[in-house]
C-alpha cells in the first residue's frame, strides 16, 4: 500500500500511522493542509475492511476538511483521524492512546468527534492532549457535542436550497427523505418537523427510526430505497459516496442537501446531478456547523449566540454557490471546490512570501 499512489492523495502534508498493542489502537491521522492554520477535523471510528480502505477515507475526509474550514472562513487547515475498529467495542483506554498519538503531532492536528466517537471519548483523549475539542460544556463556556450545530446549519441550508430551486419560502408540507438518524440526523429531523416538513426516514438501527417515528410522526422507509423515495428534498446524513452512477439515475428528489461528508463518490457525480436537474448543496459547505462549533470551543472566548450567528452565514454562502453555478452552467461542487482552493492557495502564497 503506497499512499502516494492512492487516487485520493492530493498533496497531503502528512499521513501518520499509530498502533498501540495494549489497547488495540490502530489509527491514521491525515493532515491535508495547514496553510490556513492547524489542521482541524474529527476522528472517525469505523470497522474498515482493510488499512488501505482506512487510508483512502482519511485522505478524502482530511481534504474535505481543508475545503470546509476554508469555506467557513475559519483559521484552520484540514485534517482527519480514523480509528480502525468497531465503535461498539471501544474503551476509554483506546481513546487515551489516541490522545497520546494526537499529542505527538504537537498541535499540527486538532481532533473532535465524528462517526463512531462521542463527547465522552474526546474527554478520554483530553487526558493526554490539549489539541482536542467537542468536550463536555464547562461552566460559563461554550462547547459540547457539535451534532446539533451541524443539524442547524444543514436545516438552514435546506431552506436556502428549497428557496433557490423550488421557490419555497418555508418548509411546510415539503417532503424530506433523511438517510441516517444519528447525532445529526435526529436533530435535523426535529428542526424540519417543527416547520411542518413531512419526513421519510431510514436508518440501519431500528431504535433510531422508532424514536423519530414516535416523537415526530416521521414515516419509516426501507434503508435500501430511501434514496429513491418520491420526496422534494433528500438529506443524506449517514455515510459518504452514496451519490454515484448507480444511485443518481433513480433519485426523484429535486434537491440533495444533507450533512454527510463526501456524499459524491466522484467529482463527476456533481455534473450528473446537475444534468438531472437536481440541485446539490456541497456537503462541506452545508455541514460546517459542527466544525464552527468545535473550533470556536477550541479557541475559546465564544458564546452560544456568536456561534449560532456564524452558522446563520451558511445559507448565504450556499446561495452564492447556487447563483454562480446557475450563471456559469457549472456543477455546484465544482464552483465550491474552486472557491475553497482559491482561499487555500492564497494562504499558501502568503506563507511563502
Ligand atoms: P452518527 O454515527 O451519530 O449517525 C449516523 C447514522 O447513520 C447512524 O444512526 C447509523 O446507524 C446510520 N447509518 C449508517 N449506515 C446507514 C445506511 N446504510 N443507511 C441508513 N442509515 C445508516 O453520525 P453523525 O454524527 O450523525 O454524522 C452523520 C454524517 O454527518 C457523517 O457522514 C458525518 O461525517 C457527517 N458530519 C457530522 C458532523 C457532526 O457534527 N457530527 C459534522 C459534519 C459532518
Amino acid at each position: 500500500m503506497n499512499p502516494f499512489d492512492n487516487r485520493e492523495f492530493n498533496g497531503h502534508e502528512l499521513v501518520v500511522f499509530s498502533s498501540d498493542e495494549s489497547t488495540d489502537l490502530r489509527a491514521i491521522i491525515a493532515v491535508h493542509s495547514t496553510a490556513l492554520g492547524p489542521a482541524a477535523g474529527g476522528c472517525r471510528m469505523w470497522p474498515y475492511a482493510s488499512a488501505a480502505e482506512a487510508v483512502t477515507d482519511a485522505l478524502r475526509l482530511s481534504r474535505g476538511m481543508s475545503y470546509k474550514n476554508a469555506m467557513a472562513g475559519l483559521p484552520f487547515g484540514g485534517g482527519k483521524a480514523v480509528i480502525i475498529g468497531d465503535s461498539r467495542r471501544k474503551t476509554p483506554a483506546l481513546f487515551e492512546a489516541f490522545g497520546r498519538f494526537v499529542n505527538s503531532l504537537g498541535g499540527r492536528y486538532v481532533t473532535a468527534e465524528d462517526v463512531g466517537t462521542t463527547t465522552a471519548d474526546m474527554e478520554s483523549v483530553a487526558r493526554h492532549t490539549r489539541f482536542v475539542s467537542g468536550l463536555h460544556r464547562r461552566q460559563g463556556e461554550f462547547g459540547g457535542d457539535p451534532s446539533p450545530k451541524t443539524a442547524l446549519g444543514t436545516y438552514l441550508g435546506i431552506k436556502a436550497a428549497a428557496k433557490f430551486h423550488l421557490g419555497r419560502s418555508d418548509l411546510a408540507g415539503l417532503r424530506v427523505g433523511v438517510q441516517g438518524i444519528g447525532g445529526v440526523g435526529y436533530h435535523l429531523c426535529k428542526l424540519l418537523a417543527a416547520e411542518g416538513a413531512k419526513l421519510r426516514v431510514a436508518d440501519v438501527r431500528a431504535d433510531a427510526v422508532a424514536r423519530v417515528s414516535d416523537e415526530l410522526k416521521a414515516e419509516p422507509v426501507a434503508v435500501e430505497s430511501v434514496l429513491r423515495e418520491d420526496v422534494d428534498v433528500l438529506a443524506p446524513c449517514a455515510l459518504g459516496a452514496i451519490l454515484n452512477e448507480h444511485t443518481i439515475p433513480d433519485i426523484r428528489a429535486r434537491v440533495v442537501a444533507g450533512a454527510a461528508n463526501n456524499q459524491l463518490a466522484h467529482g463527476r457525480d456533481g455534473a450528473a446531478l446537475q444534468a438531472a436537474g437536481i440541485l446539490y448543496a456541497p456537503d462541506y459547505v452545508i455541514n460546517a456547523g459542527g466544525i464552527i462549533s468545535a473550533t470556536r470551543e477550541y479557541l475559546g472566548g465564544s458564546t452560544e449566540a456568536h456561534v449560532v450567528n456564524e452558522i446563520h452565514a451558511i445559507p448565504a454562502r450556499l446561495t452564492d454557490i447556487f447563483d454562480r453555478a446557475k450563471r456559469e452552467s457549472r456543477p455546484t461542487n465544482v464552483v465550491a471546490d474552486q472557491l475553497a482552493e482559491a482561499r487555500i492557495h492564497a494562504a499558501r502564497r502568503r506563507l511563502v512570501a
